[in-house]
């Protein structure tokens, strides 16, 4: 116990540390990168943007050891404008190459429900001259808890100005097929549940199938992430699935390398 003891207040020093680092001008922070593939074409359709902290203390921290601690803080607020006003900076370079490629933005619940969310993603895309219809929000599953004509009413001013909408996640929690009646969005991503055995058990390969074809009824395009190996490739390859992000396409990477082998 005293060892548990000793390491909750070691994690809630990192915690604090990070925090600071927001306030701060997040510094020690960065963004890295993963291409997103259309599957039939073997080419990169955009990036998803994925925030990094990083110092000499604790190395590269991922985002799931400090997001669900501080997403509630005013300093994550700070964060979440930062890295979308520096990943639309970068993400110049993609769409000077190719004007159709999209930057995805990771999206959590207490960001989208602010009600500044619209105006601060406008300004970014002012001061940047990143486009908007280059953006590609990517609603983290609890946006589906947000009120529902909020929801409904941001999504479609959203998609108005061009922005395309992603819901994150899908498959997992709260009412997902449910949910995509009543919100017409641009593009599903599947929970990484829904790919991590399909080697292994024909259950779940069926269940991809049909998850894909019900996703496809409704409208938006599927995405599938999590494709670790050229085998799971192959068999997602078989279903009608558009896009698909993995490590065994390319590891979340910085931008200089996106830019040479993916645009
Ligand atoms: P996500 O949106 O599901 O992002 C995909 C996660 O899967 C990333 O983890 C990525 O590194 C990882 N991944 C990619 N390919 C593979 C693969 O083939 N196998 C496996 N096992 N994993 C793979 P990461 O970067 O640690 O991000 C975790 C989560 O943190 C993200 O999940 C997203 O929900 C959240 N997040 C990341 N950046 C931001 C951000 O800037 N803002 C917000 N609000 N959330 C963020
Ligand atoms: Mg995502």
């Amino acid at each position: 116990s005293g060892n548990f003891k000793e390491g909750s207040k070691k994690r809630l020093q990192m915690i604090d540390e990070i925090r600071n680092c927001m306030v701060n001008d997040c510094e020690n922070f960065h963004v890295k990168y993963q291409p997103v593939i259309n599957i039939a074409a073997g080419k990169a359709v955009g990036v998803e943007a994925l925030v990094r902290f990083e110092n000499d203390k604790y190395g590269e921290v991922l985002p799931e050891d400090f997001i669900p601690v501080l997403e509630h803080d005013f300093a994550f607020e700070e964060m979440g404008i930062w890295l979308m006003e520096n990943a639309m900076r970068d993400g110049l370079k993609l769409v000077a190459k190719n004007p159709d490629f999209l930057m995805g933005l990771n999206i959590a619940a207490s960001q989208f429900g602010d009600s500044f969310f619209v105006e601060s993603l406008k300004e970014a895309s002012d001061n940047t001259g990143f486009p908007m219809k280059n953006i590609c929000l990517e609603l983290s599953k609890n946006c589906r808890l947000l009120d529902q004509e909020l929801l409904k009413e941001k999504v479609a001013a959203l998609r108005e100005m061009g922005v395309k909408i992603l819901l994150d996640d899908f498959g997992s929690g709260f009412a997902s097929l449910e949910f995509l009646k009543h919100l017409p969005v641009d593009l599903v991503k599947f929970d990484m549940q829904f790919v991590e055995n399909i080697v292994e058990s024909e259950t779940d390969r069926q269940d991809l199938k049909q998850l894909s074809a019900l996703a496809a009824l409704h409208g938006p395009r599927v995405v599938i992430k999590g494709i670790e190996t050229e085998e799971m490739l192959n068999i997602i390859s078989d279903s009608q699935i558009d896009r698909g992000q993995g490590f065994f396409f390319e590891r979340p990477t910085d931008i200089e390398t996106i830019v040479e082998k993916y645009v």
